[in-house]
């Protein structure tokens, strides 16, 4: 009997301890588990694998889901390999979080902002940010990003109003950007015909910056739809005290405003006087098309004989052959000669915009490869 009461109290002792070792040895196992896929997802990033290096990251997060700084270093890397759904869900999963520190969450509620901001989904990454901007760590940040995301949404108005307060909150200076704003408005005015709204905008970007090119430039062009060609070149004529380097924007506008007035002279003496000043692609294709139009081929090819003699070039060389072939057409000489000189010299002409180098075939007020304002200068190469 004594012998049978020690035997029922000896097994579940035995029992407890077989699984409580067992959950040691699991727990142990894990352990290891963990430290080889997380050294394995390491080794793995700064080998440039960053594909294999995810799988392995996504173990150790399945093994301990309390591994905060590296959901969030996960999920920055599915974002920054355009995987924005996989980003999105790990910093929704850590912002829903309630047990976590706010400064976790308010970090993955910054990193969403960014997800969605790169997915296109300018909604919800406005909403984000808008939360953002309550935190004091984040709002300045906050600002700015709302700032890019109203520029992308053309929504001139609220930018225009989140640039000033960025310059009384961080002492930035946003006068020249925002004379942009105020162009942008002004050009969608335009579209509309309505001709008042848009001088008034244009106005405002002249206060905001007033050697704004761009305003001048518009300013010019509707007092050429209102038949005031004095007017489009006083504004014109402003462009060479504020940047002379943009006069070439508007040397052909200015030179048909002089014609178009009964200036034919000075519609000349414009052109050549900017093409002596400005050489380049630019001014090269401007005078010599002209010079054609206004004085007839054969002063065309005068020019880009003078061109080809104080600076040799393939632009005047392609352009003087292509006049060459309007005269003969049946020449297979030059035929050959125009077809092969073409590709090369669509090649060069461009504009490039000095912040990130992307070219572009039209002068560009806002590059389309990082959105910089005015970061085109007026000059082909
Ligand atoms: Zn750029």
């Amino acid at each position: 009997m004594e012998f049978e009461l020690w035997f029922l109290l000896v097994v579940p002792i035995l029992f407890l301890a077989g699984w409580w070792c067992r959950g040691k040895d699991q727990q142990h196992r894990d352990k290891e588990r963990q430290s080889r896929a997380y050294f394995k997802g390491v080794n793995l990033l700064l080998n440039d694998q960053p594909d294999k290096a995810i799988d392995a990251l996504i173990e150790v997060v399945k093994l301990d889901p309390e591994t905060i700084e590296l959901h969030h270093a996960l999920g920055n890397l599915f974002s920054r390999r355009g995987e924005f759904d996989r980003a999105v869900r790990i910093h929704n999963h850590l912002f829903n979080r309630a047990d976590l520190p706010n400064s976790e969450r308010l970090l993955a509620l910054y990193e969403l902002g960014y997800d969605y901001l790169k997915a296109g989904l300018f909604d919800r990454a406005e909403d984000s940010f808008t939360r953002l901007m309550n935190e004091p760590e984040y709002r300045l940040d906050a600002m700015r990003a709302l700032l890019k995301i109203f520029c992308t949404e053309k929504e001139w108005f609220k930018a225009i109003e989140m640039a000033a307060r960025l310059e009384t909150e961080a002492g930035e200076n946003h006068q020249v950007d925002v004379a942009h704003y105020y162009c942008e408005l002004a050009d969608a005015s335009l579209r509309q015909k309505k001709l008042e709204e848009a001088k008034e905008f244009l106005k405002q970007a002249l206060n905001s910056d007033r050697h704004s090119v761009r305003a001048l430039i518009a300013l010019g062009d509707i007092a050429m739809l209102e038949q005031d060609a004095e007017s489009a070149l006083n504004y014109w004529t402003r462009i060479e005290q504020v940047s002379p380097d943009h006069l070439t924007l508007v040397i052909a506008r200015m030179a048909q405003a002089y014609e178009q007035s009964g200036q034919h002279e000075q519609a000349i003496n414009i052109v050549q006087r900017a093409f002596s000043d400005h050489s380049g692609p630019e001014m090269l294709l401007l005078a010599s098309d002209f010079i054609a139009k206004t004085e007839g081929p054969q002063a065309a090819q005068h020019l880009l004989k003078d061109a080809l003699t104080n600076n040799p070039n393939l632009l005047a060389f392609e352009l003087l052959a292509e006049m060459r072939l309007k005269e003969r057409p049946d020449d297979m000489e030059l035929q050959l000669l125009v077809k092969l000189l073409k590709p090369e010299v669509s090649r060069i002409g461009r504009y490039q915009c000095t912040h990130c180098g992307f070219q572009a075939r039209s002068f560009q007020w806002s590059c389309p490869g990082c959105s910089s304002w005015g970061s085109y200068p007026p000059k082909r190469y």
